[in-house]
This record gives C-alpha cells, sequence and structure tokens, in this order.
C-alpha cells in the first residue's frame, strides 16, 4: 500500500480459551507432543490463569516458543467498566469479531457473584426484558463464555485457582442471552469452569437461568450439575404466552414437569423460580397461591425481581406494599426472604437492563421495538399468526 499505512494483520492463531482438555490433547498430538503436556498447557491457562506462553516454566524454551507461534491466550477486550456506589461493578467485553455484551460482578459479603453472557442479543421476546428488544447478533462461543470469568479474574487479581479468599465465588448466566439456545457452548464453557484442575468453580456456586428451553434442560443438568434458575414470572399460560413468549411452545405444565426431572435436584440444590414484580400485571396475591401450587413438592427457592424499567418498556414495578403482600403469601408457606435487592442501578447494572440507555423513548422508537419482536417471534416460531 504505497503511501498508506499498513492494514493491522488479523492475529489468526487459534485462541487457547475455550479448548477443552481434548481440544488440547488433540492439538498437542499433532505436534507430537505427549498427552501429559496438554494437562499441563490446560493448568497454565485455566488454573494459574497465564497469559505468556514464557511463564510455562515445566516445558522446555523451544516447545514454549513453538507454542506461543502457533496459538494465542486471549480474553475478551475491556471496552468500558463501571464500579456502582455500591460495589457493583460491569464490564463491557468486546470480542473478536468486535461484538460487544456486558458482565456485572456483584459483591455480597463473602459471595461475589459474577453474571455472565450467553448471546449477544437474544431470540426471545420477554416482553419486561430489554435484550428481548435487542436482536440475536450471535451465539457466545465457548472461549466467549469463560473469557468473562477470565478476564474479571484478571480485573480482581484472583489467579490462581483455586486461591485464598477469593471474591468471585458464584456464577449466574443471568446476563444477555438464552443460555439453552447455545447449549453445547454453554456445556463445553461450564465443564472447563468446574473442573478442579481449571476454572475450579464448584457446579454448586453456578446457576443457569433459562426462560424455559424444556427440551434442553434434563440434559443440562446431567452433562454438569449446575444449579437451575427458571424464568417464570406467571402462573397462567395465557399471560405467561404473553410476557414470555417461548411459553406458546413449551407450556407452564410442562415447564414444571421438567423441573421435576432436572437431574440433582434436591434440598440443598434446590431450583430457583424467578418472578420479575410487574404492577397489576402479575402480582395479586392469588397469582402468589397459584405460584405455591405450581410448585408444590418440588424443592424451590423463589426469587422475587422487583421490576426495571427500561426506555420504553411497557410495564411498571409493583409498589412496595404489593410486592410485600405478595412475599408474605411465600413467606407462610415457608418461603424465606423472597425478594432480590437490586443492585448497581446507577450503573444500569440491573438484571434486563444490560447495554440500555437511561432516556425515554418517543412513538417511533417504540413503533420500531414493535417490530423487531414480531419479526423475531416469526424467525423463532412464536408469532400468533
Ligand atoms: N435468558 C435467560 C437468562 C437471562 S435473563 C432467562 O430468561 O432466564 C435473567 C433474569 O432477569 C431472568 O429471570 C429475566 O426474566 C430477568 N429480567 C429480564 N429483564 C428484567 C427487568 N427489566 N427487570 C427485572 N428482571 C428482568
Ligand atoms: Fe431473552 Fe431471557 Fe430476556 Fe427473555 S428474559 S428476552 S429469554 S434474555
Amino acid at each position: 500500500m504505497p503511501g498508506g499505512a499498513a492494514a493491522p494483520v488479523p492475529d489468526t492463531r487459534p485462541n487457547l480459551i475455550g479448548m477443552d482438555r481434548a481440544d488440547m490433547e488433540v492439538a498437542l498430538t499433532e505436534l507430537g507432543e505427549p498427552k501429559f503436556r496438554a494437562k499441563q498447557l490446560y493448568q497454565w491457562v485455566y488454573n494459574r490463569g497465564v497469559t505468556d506462553f514464557e511463564a510455562m516454566t515445566n516445558m522446555a524454551k523451544p516447545l514454549r516458543t513453538k507454542l506461543a507461534e502457533i496459538f494465542r491466550i486471549e480474553r475478551p477486550k475491556i471496552t468500558a467498566h463501571q464500579l456502582s456506589d455500591d460495589g457493583t461493578q460491569k464490564w463491557l467485553f468486546r470480542y473478536e469479531d468486535g461484538n460487544e455484551a456486558e458482565t456485572v460482578f456483584i459483591p455480597d459479603g463473602e459471595r461475589g457473584t459474577l453474571c455472565i453472557s450467553s448471546q449477544v442479543g437474544c431470540s426471545l421476546t420477554c416482553k419486561f426484558c430489554h435484550t428481548g428488544t435487542q436482536k440475536l447478533v450471535r451465539n457466545l462461543t465457548a472461549g466467549d463464555i469463560v473469557g468473562q470469568v477470565m478476564a474479571v479474574r484478571d480485573e480482581l487479581g484472583e489467579w490462581p485457582s483455586p486461591g485464598e479468599e477469593r471474591r468471585l465465588t458464584n456464577v449466574v448466566l443471568m446476563g444477555m442471552g438464552e443460555p439453552l439456545y447455545n447449549t453445547d457452548n454453554v456445556i463445553k464453557a461450564l465443564k472447563i469452569m468446574m473442573d478442579g484442575e481449571g476454572i475450579s468453580l464448584s457446579k454448586r456456586r453456578i446457576t443457569l437461568s433459562t426462560s424455559g428451553v424444556v427440551p434442553e434442560m434434563e440434559r443440562v443438568g446431567r452433562e454438569t450439575g449446575v444449579l437451575l434458575a427458571i424464568s417464570l414470572h406467571a402462573v397462567h399460560d395465557d399471560l405467561r404466552n404473553d410476557i414470555v413468549p417461548i411459553n406458546r411452545k413449551y407450556k407452564i405444565k410442562e415447564l414444571i414437569q421438567a423441573v421435576k426431572d432436572y437431574p440433582g435436584l434436591s434440598n440443598s440444590s434446590r431450583v430457583t423460580w424467578e418472578y420479575v414484580m410487574l404492577k397489576d400485571v402479575n402480582d395479586s396475591t392469588a397469582d402468589a397461591r397459584e405460584l405455591l401450587r405450581l410448585i408444590k413438592g418440588i424443592p424451590s427457592k423463589i426469587n422475587l425481581i422487583p421490576f426495571n424499567a427500561w426506555p420504553g418498556s411497557p410495564y411498571e414495578c409493583s409498589d412496595q406494599a404489593q410486592i410485600k403482600n405478595f412475599a408474605d403469601v411465600l413467606w407462610k408457606a415457608g418461603y424465606s426472604s423472597p425478594v432480590r435487592t437490586p443492585r448497581g442501578r446507577d450503573i444500569l447494572a440491573a438484571c434486563g437492563q444490560l447495554k440500555s440507555a437511561s432516556e425515554r423513548i418517543g412513538k417511533r422508537e417504540q413503533m420500531r421495538l414493535e417490530a423487531i419482536r414480531r419479526e423475531k417471534e416469526e424467525m423463532v416460531g412464536l408469532s400468533d399468526a
């Protein structure tokens, strides 16, 4: 290119982040290395968190050089970071193809929960969810998913793992996207996170939240054993069809059965029912009683989520008094402290608010959102027509 700057050469070396043990074994066998090298490499990457091949001191120098020529070890890039008054932190991560998604860290006493994304956007259109207004751009890869945990571990200075007094103790898949529409990548990422020689997070400290992709639930439970959360939000099919449209495919009854069949469900590994409190929509005490009836006999926790309004959202959050009435019905039936405290509101880090702006929107924008919604529902086969 005479006179001009040379275009940056894209780094085509495969990223080790996202490769599991088997992938690394294949890669190293191709290089003529014995199997135990793959185990060493895996530990350096996921357990020690190194990003430089030179740090891999149990490997000979020529091998380190060779590995660095062939592979890279790269997290998603931080493009923005915000810290809330309550200690919540939010990062905007940029992935290799330039797409961005957010990850939120919520410290709470001894526990620190990282809320990660599984897709950029979402193909579903839950009416109260801001992500539901955004088109699905793509599934995150296993590397993108694990990379969020690793990048935050870098930020918190928490390698190796497990280490002393880690702040990042729990992971929830409650960011952008429907994890069970990206099951293969999610399972691969979860296995790396749970591996004792990898990131080493216990399966009891990982929760996957789904809007109710019934056919995928058994598999994720069987293959990973992580805790399950269900975005229930309505106790009658007609309302749930409207606000959680996947219900048009998998009705409440089927969803409840799939939860009952979830492998490993027990009193020490209970399902969490998420229920967003929408004023005059789903918040009556009759709804609370129906909720109790639905989940009877299932080892359960209930999480009432005060609705987080976003620009153009068609609902309001239930009044404090009504949330309390609802919670009292549950409390009398033995479910304690079910109301989730909103965190990180000042940095728009709360549920369903990721990547949203703070100003109100006009009629035209509302129509645009409605058109996207219809188009998406047609694509996933959930349209009424
Ligand atoms: N797609 C998955 C996981 C991501 S959403 C799912 O739907 O379960 C994580 C949780 O936040 C879900 O329970 C979702 O219903 C809830 N949520 C979405 N938007 C919200 C909002 N505006 N206010 C409160 N909770 C919301
Ligand atoms: Fe997607 Fe979950 Fe939002 Fe529904 S609530 S639109 S499934 S991210």
